[in-house]
């Protein structure tokens, strides 16, 4: 028989992953307190159940993804008791390593099974069903919720214990906050001494300041086609999320003692930027650095 998995949280990525879930032959019941939501998850196949409560009792997977870990640590304090025993938390929101922990903590003291399991890829990767999924928790509970993890995702990563899930992904993506900031504050230095966005992708791409936010994600129109610099900055990857997951990282640095200044920088350089400009994409920041520095934008 199809497994039965509740899936909460149907919005831009939780939608579609659960729709690849009913594609794949498992019995989906799924929730999410925004209609259109429901709507577009009934048009996709899943049965759609009027609360949490009542789509956990009968499912032996829950997988949530929901915008923070507030929100997971409630929605986790509301349906605990109502799942069998022995049901298999997945959590594949982005949140706090603290939270994370808390979260399986529960749920294994409510006699429950918990992976924290944040990914990577973005809406295309959620449709795609190639998502990169980062999973923390016991070995076993990692064996049994391979085969799932696989439907929605192109790569699964087992990090180690509880909360390393997490931890995997803000690493990642501070290292890309930071990676194109400093990026972006190379190039302006560049225009500002005459070199060219072409040179600089020529010499750069293939020196030791290589990295994937100039190859695959250039920050300026031109040396990229695809890069969403070409498209006004369309996300991508929007700057709200890029601050979320620089404030997670800053937390996670000042909590665990961490002498990462930069990583507290980017976090504020970025937050800063997002009160403008939460909607564009990340990249955009080489645009607030060329204005922070006097210069006109091209
Ligand atoms: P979203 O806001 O589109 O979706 C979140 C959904 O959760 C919404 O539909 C909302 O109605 C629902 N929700 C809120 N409270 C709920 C509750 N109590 N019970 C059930 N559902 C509830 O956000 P998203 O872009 O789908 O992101 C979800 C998570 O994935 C976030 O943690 C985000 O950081 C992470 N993430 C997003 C991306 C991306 O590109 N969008 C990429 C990687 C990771």
């Amino acid at each position: 028989m199809a497994t039965t998995v509740a899936f909460l949280g149907l919005g831009h990525m939780g939608g579609p992953m659960a729709a690849n879930l009913v594609r794949a032959g498992y019995r989906v019941l799924a929730f999410d307190p925004v209609p259109a939501a429901r709507e577009q998850a009934r048009a996709d196949g899943a049965t759609v159940i009027d609360t949490a409560v009542a789509a956990v009792a009968e499912a032996e997977v829950v997988v949530t993804m929901l915008p923070n870990g507030r929100i997971v640590l409630d929605v986790y304090r509301e349906i605990l008791d109502a799942a069998a025993p022995g049901t298999l938390f997945v959590d594949c929101s982005t949140i706090d390593v603290a939270d994370a922990k808390q979260a399986a903590e529960q749920a294994v003291a409510a006699g429950h099974r918990a992976l924290d399991a944040p990914v990577s890829g973005g809406v295309s990767g959620a449709a795609a069903g190639t998502l990169t999924f980062m999973v923390g928790g016991a070995a076993e509970d990692f064996a049994a919720a391979l085969p799932l993890l696989e439907v929605m995702g192109g790569k699964v990563v087992h990090c180690g214990g509880a909360g390393v899930g997490q931890a995997a992904k803000i690493c990642n993506n501070m290292m890309l906050g930071i990676s194109m900031i400093g990026l972006s504050e190379a190039i302006v230095l560049g225009e500002k001494l005459g070199l060219s966005h072409d040179r600089f992708f020529d010499v750069v791409s293939t020196a030791s300041g290589q990295c994937w936010s100039l190859t695959t994600y250039c920050p300026v129109p031109g040396p990229v086609p695809t890069s969403p610099a070409n498209n006004d900055y369309q996300p991508g990857f929007a700057t709200a999320l890029m601050t979320k997951d620089l404030g997670l990282a800053a937390n996670a640095l000042r909590d665990n003692g961490v002498d990462g200044r930069i990583g507290l920088l980017a976090a504020e350089l970025y937050e800063r930027f997002n009160q403008d400009a939460a909607e564009k994409d990340f990249s955009a920041i080489v645009t607030d650095i060329r204005t922070r520095s006097g210069e006109e934008q091209l």
